[in-house]
């Protein structure tokens, strides 16, 4: 049975054909650049990459070829082969909190929540209708991107304006880009063979936006009550001074809907660079030494590495950072520049991992290998400390005086050695250490005072 699995994104559709139900990729690939110069599609079949110019005015004409491409490829023998298509929606508002079948009542409350997300919403209304009228018999489904995100608590999805502004208009955090924070952060929990994790997700393509995720749970994300919030984007300008847009809307006469234009489509990487919002003509334009390129670039990098900063302190420390989307998996450059700003934090790039692109890859030593290494060195000197402990509490037997002066000479051993060990692997997990600290060695030496 093929299945498919469609996200209509601002500017990108991707597609996943699937033989079900043993989950084997039959065929994927991207269209790019959809409404813009330049647009072209790729496919992968047979571990084979094609890539191919075509005009993409819309999101119609991208899902009549797609249907092309899979009738051409012998995907399917005809289009009533494929059963269902899986739909990736941004915004559920309070109407989807898991994935639903996209009935025409549904459909419609998509398309309501538009004002919500008008750059999504609305391209994914196209890309259901048109699967339906190409594929009419096949399940339609959609799976929602603000559906992780209902975790988070009050304090964190509330904006701190008249408190009735959320109870009448629904004015709240909603997030986005929830399946992929929520399918990378367990695939990260899979990697780190544990669950009680705290990680942060960066999913940065043309939306972007970071999530805060402990023990699987989501606590935080940037994007809010639209996908414009957070960080800088494509053409998006994410969190600013809020009084900017009322006194640019005075400056320059305009309605809400040209300034929501303004904001949505102009501004972000486009809006500083004045050239594009595609971030492979940033990194052209700096080569050649744009410097607006340079500034759109950096300032793009700065929010990222705000957002890691301000996750790891409310997530108490950080046993992984995930990046993920089409910068994130392909900019070697943004990971880099992001990776460098959080050197404050321990992190340190391993440049020659980091020299990939679209694959799965360990690409500092601080989070896991470092970490681990620490873990693994603190566990063996705590132990043998404890040990030496046992064997020094039967063989000094001369009063508590000098028990007790073996028990703090055990405890400062200790303390060099775990300072050491944070010198040499170049890393500020103090919690961690002196979590073990505590556990193993702690008990020992008060059992040897008393
Ligand atoms: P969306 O789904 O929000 O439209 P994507 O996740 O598809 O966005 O990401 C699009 C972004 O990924 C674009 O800015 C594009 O330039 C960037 N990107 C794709 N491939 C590369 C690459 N090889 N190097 C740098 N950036 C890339």
């Amino acid at each position: 049975m093929v299945v498919l699995s469609v996200n209509a994104g601002s500017s990108s559709l991707k597609f996943k054909a699937y033989d079900m139900p043993e989950e084997t990729v039959l065929i994927s690939g991207v269209f790019e650049r959809i409404g813009m110069k330049d647009s072209f599609y790729t496919i992968k079949i047979n571990g084979e990459k094609i890539r191919k110019e075509e005009d993409l005015n819309n999101h119609e004409k991208a899902f009549e070829i797609l249907m092309e491409e899979l009738l051409e490829n012998k995907i399917v023998d005809s289009l009533d082969d494929i059963k269902a298509i899986g739909h990736r929606i941004v915004q559920g508002g309070s109407y989807f909190d898991k994935t639903e079948e996209m009935t025409e009542e549904n459909i419609k409350k998509v398309k309501e929540l538009s004002s919500l997300a008008p750059l999504h919403n609305p391209a994914a209304v196209k890309g259901i209708k048109a699967a339906i009228n190409v594929v009419p018999n096949a399940l339609q489904t959609g799976a929602f991107d603000t559906a992780f995100h209902q975790t988070i608590e009050e304090e964190n999805y509330l904006y701190p304006v008249p408190y009735e502004w959320c109870e009448k208009y629904q004015v709240r955090k909603y997030g986005a880009h929830g399946t992929s924070h929520k399918y990378v952060s367990s695939r990260m929990n899979e990697i780190l063979g544990r669950y009680n994790t705290k990680l942060i997700t960066c999913h940065i393509g043309n939306g972007a936006s970071i999530s805060a995720i402990k023990d699987g749970v989501c606590i935080n994300t940037s994007m809010g009550l639209t996908p414009n919030a957070g960080l800088m984007m494509g053409s998006r300008c994410g969190d600013m001074d809020a009084t900017v847009v009322t006194y640019m809307m005075r400056s320059l006469e305009c309605t809400p809907e040209e300034m929501d234009t303004i904001l949505n489509k102009q501004s972000g990487l486009l809006g500083i660079s004045g050239i594009s919002s595609d971030s492979r003509d940033i990194e052209d334009g700096m080569k050649i030494g744009n410097q607006r390129c340079a500034l759109a670039q950096k300032m793009f990098a700065r929010k990222i590495i705000d957002h890691i900063a301000k996750y790891y302190v409310e997530l108490g420390g950080c046993d992984g950072i995930v990046f993920t989307a089409g910068i994130g998996e392909n900019s070697i450059h943004t990971r880099r520049e992001v990776l460098d700003g959080l050197s404050v934090l321990g992190v340190k790039i391993d440049e020659e991992a980091n020299d990939c692109r679209g694959i799965e890859r360990l690409i500092t030593g601080y989070f896991i290998a470092s970490r681990a290494a620490t873990r693994i060195a603190c566990s063996v000197a705590t132990i043998l400390a404890g040990l030496i402990a046992a064997l020094l509490k039967i063989t000094v037997r001369k009063g508590k005086k000098i028990q007790v002066v073996t028990a703090c000479t055990l405890a400062f051993v200790i303390e060099v050695v775990h300072m050491l060990l944070v010198y040499i692997t170049n890393t500020n997990d103090l919690e961690f250490v002196i979590g073990i600290y505590r556990k193993v060695v702690g008990p020992m030496i008060v059992a040897n005072v008393v």
